[in-house]
């Protein structure tokens, strides 16, 4: 389960964005069934790791091994502040429909992989012909959220 501080960070993703989330477990027929039903029109990922402290023994920015960067790790300053926002989807980076549908898929089976912890962390929320999914990871090591948008296929 994430903790309670996590959970308030959710909620404000949900204000930001004026979405009515529920938890969602993933599975691969429910991915295969997504992309029958829908096309991926947005990808972001929102990275939460500004001003990692440096390792006063190896002078890296992100030693792991170090006391400063465990702080940093774990502050409610780090996990609230959003640095940094990448954007993937059609017309985005060069990527037509076919590379956004694909990149979509890719990531959500990874997120699939790598959650057996089955905490909670995949949130779910439809929007006129959008259904959009949002992973929290930012309390992880990659330091980053990952949010979709689908929008329901025409044909
Ligand atoms: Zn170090």
């Amino acid at each position: 389960m994430l903790s309670d501080f996590n959970l308030q960070m959710v909620k404000e993703v949900e204000k930001q964005f004026n979405l009515s989330f529920k938890s969602f477990n993933l599975n691969k027929n429910i991915i295969k069934n997504l992309f029958k039903n829908y096309q991926s029109k947005e990808i972001t990922i929102d990275f939460y790791d500004s001003s990692p402290p440096q390792c006063k023994e190896c002078e890296q920015l992100n030693c792991e091994n170090c006391e400063l960067y465990e702080a940093w790790f774990k502050s409610e300053e780090r996990l609230k502040f959003n640095n940094w926002v990448d954007i993937f989807g059609p017309g985005i980076w060069d990527y037509d429909q076919e590379d956004s549908n694909k990149f979509a898929k890719n990531l959500l089976l990874e997120i699939l992989k790598e959650d057996k912890e089955k905490d909670d962390r995949l949130f779910i929320a439809y929007k006129n012909n959008s259904l959009i999914l949002y992973y929290y990871n930012r309390d992880r090591k990659e330091c980053c959220d990952y949010g979709f948008v689908f929008k329901k296929r025409e044909d």
